[in-house]
């Protein structure tokens, strides 16, 4: 496959002209990642019209060599990074004004641009990269595809051996283990199981609770491949289901589907979320669907463009977003069903195909 770098790097030079700035200092790491491969976990970037130079530290000094090839310069700070951009920056022709990302730099560090870097100019900028992130080109829907293709693996190999009796935990652990067997490089977060009255926590963790028959067990999880990210959650069933369960679990995996099928180029998050979210509305959940819809995934498991009541952003062409609708019921336990949908000029894709019919753990 040929480099995108290049093109990732020219756009962003289009966008840093059109923001007035002469330069941008780039410290969010998956935006680093994105324009130069470099995948270690300490770095800043600076690019202007000329030049694009990356920070990094000596214990990165053969991976990145490696990563970034022609993307960027490299400089090894032996002291830190920031001292780095001190010296880099007068070396830099024409840059005066230089943006930072201000939704990557922690106050402490902008307290350095004030202090230390106050020759410049400095101007905050917000998803100039993100906005770009946005729209996967063919290599980053590959990688994504197959990031959901080890996490339905790793699902599959690990349902037999979760049982009642065993914690959340425990089952999290044999998921866990599985995603890594399947080529899972890492965890995207770490993996929910929740069960019974937990599994309606939208956001649980995996605790010291044994799973009981009657159980719902829900299961959010993913997997990383070259960097990126899938986000799927199913919900199971511990034994036979009940009619309450099989009516709760109907609706949101029709909402799920109606809302995955609705996805379109230019609509808005809004509209998408709507879609979930009046069908749910209808059947008298409304109060028990306090999420929002869905988000972007990528190098990141949350990205834009967000699925929500207040994401006003029209989704674009190329994004991948998660559809999650869920219902969930306080003390007695909780739905979601999440997919990752590709948006195509031509309409949505489902990327997930693990099935969605509710499945009876035995
Ligand atoms: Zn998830
Ligand atoms: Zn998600």
């Amino acid at each position: 496959m040929s480099d995108v770098r290049p093109a990732r790097l020219a756009l962003l030079r289009d966008q840093l002209a059109r923001t007035d700035v002469d330069a941008l200092l780039v410290s969010s790491l998956a935006n680093i990642r994105y324009l130069t491969g470099f995948a270690g976990s300490s770095a800043l970037l600076v690019v202007s019209a000329r030049d694009c130079v990356l920070l990094t530290d000596f214990r990165y000094e053969a991976q990145v060599a490696d990563e970034v090839g022609a993307s960027a310069q490299v400089r090894i700070e032996p002291t830190s990074l920031w001292n780095g951009v001190w010296l880099l920056l007068p070396t830099l022709a024409g840059v005066e004004r230089v943006g930072f990302e201000s939704a990557h730099l922690i106050h402490r560090d902008f307290q350095r641009l004030l202090e230390q870097g106050s020759r410049w100019n400095w101007r905050p900028t917000s998803d100039l990269i993100e906005a770009q992130r946005m729209s996967k080109d063919p290599g980053e829907i590959a990688n994504i595809v197959r990031a959901i293709e080890i996490a339905e693996r790793a699902l599959n190999s690990a349902l037999p051996a979760i049982h009642a009796g065993l914690t959340e935990t425990q089952a999290a652990g044999i998921l866990e283990l599985e995603l890594r067997n399947a080529g899972s490089e890492a965890y995207p977060f770490a993996s929910i199981v929740a069960s019974g009255p937990r599994s309606a926590l939208p956001h649980a963790r995996a605790g010291d609770r044994r799973l009981t028959r009657g159980d719902f067990v829900l299961v959010d999880f993913g997997a990383v491949y070259n960097g990126y990210c899938s986000d799927i959650t199913r919900t199971f069933v511990l034994g036979a289901a009940s009619n309450e369960q099989r009516t709760i679990y109907d609706i949101v995996c029709e909402a799920n589907a109606r809302a995955s099928g609705a996805l379109r180029v230019g609509m808005t998050g809004i509209a998408a979320d709507r879609v979930a979210r009046e069908y749910i509305d209808a059947l008298g959940f409304g109060e028990a669907f306090g999420h929002s819809l869905g988000h972007g995934i990528g190098l990141e498991v949350h990205e834009a463009p967000r699925l929500a009541k207040t994401a006003e952003a029209p989704l674009v062409r190329g994004a991948v977003v998660t559809i999650e609708p869920g219902i969930y019921k306080p003390g007695w336990g909780g739905v979601r069903i999440e997919d990752d949908v590709l948006l195509t000029a031509d309409g949505p894709r489902v990327l997930t195909t693990f099935p969605r019919e509710l499945r009876e753990l035995s």
